[in-house]
C-alpha cells in the first residue's frame, strides 16, 4: 500500500490509468441524449443536397441585375421542397422561397424586400453579386464527412446530427452499474426511527444522485456496519457491480475497516491520502477487476472527492474522450477565504455574473459536514497549498461542478 500523500493532479492521472471505455448498447435516438457516442457518425450526402436560396425573393443573373432599377419577366414560382426543371433565361426571374432549390441558369437571389414582389413582371430596386443569397450545395457538409466522432457526448446539437444521418438507433457507452455502500454504526436509513447518537444516512442518496448526473446507473446497497465481517461481505457483493463506491471508514479510526477490508477481498489499493481538504483519505483500489472508491464519511468530502475523481472515471468508463475533467475558470472573490495552508482547500462557492464579470460567493457555511454548504453550490474554489487566505476582491481558480 502506498502511504504517500499524493497530489490531486497526481492522484487524477492514477485514477484514470486504472479506467478504460466499457461495453456498448444500441439505443434508440432520443434514448441517446447524455450519453456517449461510441461511433463515428459519417454523413451520406452533401448539405445542402443542392445550391439554394437564402431568402424569399428571384432567382435571376447577376448580370441582369447590374443596372438597376431594371424589370424583369417573371416566368414561374418555386416553392421550397418542389425544384423546377426549368431553366432560367437571360433577361427573366423566378420567383423563390427560402429553402427552394435555385434554378439552373440563375446564378444570385434578390431578397423580396429589395423588389415591388410583382407576379408577371418585377421591379428590382438593388443589384446583387454572384452567388449572393445562395447557399452552395456541400457548404455544410460533403459526402463522405466524419461529423461526429466516437466519445463524442451527446447534446441536443448531436442529436441533430444523428437524426440529419437518420441513424434512428445510435451504438453508445452502456451506463456502468455503481455499487453505493454506506459503512458506518451512527447511520440509519431514512425509514428508520431515529436513536440518539444516531444520524441519518445520506450519502448514500448523495452519492446515487452524483452517479446519475455523471450518467450512470446507481445501485443501493444500504448501510454497512462498522466491522471488519460486515465490511467484507458487503464488498463482495457489491463487486458484482461495475464500480463500487463506499463511504466512510477510510480514514485512521479504530472503526475504519474499508482498507482492510479490501485487502482481505484481495483488492491492490492504490492510493488513500490526497493532499486537499476536504477529502484528505480517499482510497482508490482495484479488486477483481473492478475499480473501488473509497470515499470519506463527511458528506462535503463524498461530494468534493466525488466530483474531482469518480466523475471524471465514469465519463471516461463510458467512452468520453474529451472534457473528462470538471474545467477551472478565473472569478472574482467576494468574501475571503482563509486556509491553514498546509493542504489545497476546496471552498464551494456559487459562481454567478455579478456587473458580467464572473463572481465566486462563498457559501455561508464551510464545515465538511455542513449539507448546508452544498446547497446552490455549483463550482469549487481553490486556495493552494502554502497560500494562508485570499482576500475579498481577488481572482481565485474555480473548478465548475454544475450550471452557471
Ligand atoms: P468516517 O469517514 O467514517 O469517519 O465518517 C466521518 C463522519 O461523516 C461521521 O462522523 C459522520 O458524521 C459522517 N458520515 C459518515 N457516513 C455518513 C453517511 N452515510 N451519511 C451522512 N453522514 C455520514
Ligand atoms: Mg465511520
Amino acid at each position: 500500500m502506498t502511504e504517500r500523500m499524493l497530489q490531486v493532479e497526481d492522484a487524477q492521472s492514477r485514477v484514470m490509468a486504472e479506467i478504460t471505455a466499457g461495453a456498448i448498447e444500441d439505443v434508440s435516438l432520443l434514448d441517446a441524449q447524455d450519453r456517449v457516442l461510441r461511433e463515428d457518425v459519417i454523413n451520406d450526402r452533401d448539405a445542402p443536397p443542392a445550391d439554394n436560396s437564402a431568402m424569399d425573393g428571384y432567382a435571376v443573373r447577376a448580370d441582369d441585375v447590374a443596372n438597376v432599377p431594371v424589370s424583369l419577366r417573371v416566368i414561374g414560382d418555386i416553392p421550397a421542397g418542389h425544384p423546377t426543371s426549368a431553366r432560367l433565361e437571360p433577361g427573366t426571374a423566378m420567383r423563390i422561397m427560402t429553402g427552394a432549390f435555385v434554378p439552373d441558369g440563375a446564378d444570385a437571389v434578390v431578397q423580396v424586400e429589395w423588389t415591388d414582389g410583382g407576379l408577371e413582371t418585377v421591379r428590382i430596386e438593388r443589384g446583387v453579386r454572384v452567388g449572393q443569397n445562395v447557399r452552395r450545395r456541400g457548404e455544410d457538409m460533403r459526402a463522405g464527412d466524419v461529423v461526429l466522432r466516437a466519445g463524442t457526448r451527446i447534446g441536443a446539437a448531436e442529436i441533430a446530427m444523428l437524426a440529419n444521418a437518420r441513424k434512428a438507433t445510435v451504438r453508445v457507452g452502456r451506463k456502468p452499474i455503481v455499487a453505493i455502500l454506506s459503512t458506518g454504526d451512527e447511520l440509519m436509513d431514512i425509514h428508520d426511527e431515529l436513536a440518539p447518537g444516531k444520524i441519518v444516512n445520506t450519502n448514500s442518496y448523495l452519492l446515487a444522485a452524483l452517479v446519475r448526473d455523471a450518467g450512470a446507473t446507481p445501485r443501493l446497497f444500504g448501510i454497512v456496519r462498522d466491522t471488519r465481517d460486515a465490511t467484507i461481505a458487503a464488498l463482495e457483493s457489491a463487486l458484482e457491480s461495475d464500480f463500487v463506491i463506499t463511504s466512510g471508514g477510510v480514514s485512521v479510526g479504530a472503526f475504519d475497516f474499508v482498507k482492510d477490508a479490501l485487502d482481505a477481498v484481495g483488492a491492490e489499493t492504490k492510493f488513500w491520502q490526497i493532499a486537499m481538504k476536504p477529502g484528505k483519505p480517499v482510497v482508490l483500489s482495484r479488486a477483481r477487476d473492478r475499480v473501488v472508491f473509497g470515499l470519506p464519511g463527511n458528506p462535503v468530502s463524498c461530494f468534493v472527492s466525488f466530483h474531482l475523481f469518480v466523475a471524471p472515471a465514469l465519463r471516461k468508463a463510458m467512452g468520453q474522450e474529451s472534457a473528462l475533467f470538471p474545467p477551472t475558470v478565473h472569478a472574482r472573490l467576494t468574501k475571503p477565504l482563509k486556509s491553514a495552508g498546509d493542504r489545497r482547500v476546496y471552498f464551494r462557492v456559487r459562481l454567478t455574473s455579478i456587473d458580467g464579470e464572473l463572481a465566486a460567493v462563498p457559501l455561508a457555511s464551510q464545515g465538511s459536514g455542513s449539507l448546508t454548504s452544498m446547497l446552490g453550490a455549483n463550482g469549487l474554489a481553490i486556495v493552494r497549498e502554502g497560500v494562508k487566505g485570499v482576500d475579498a476582491g481577488e481572482i481565485v481558480s474555480v473548478v465548475v461542478i454544475g450550471r452557471i
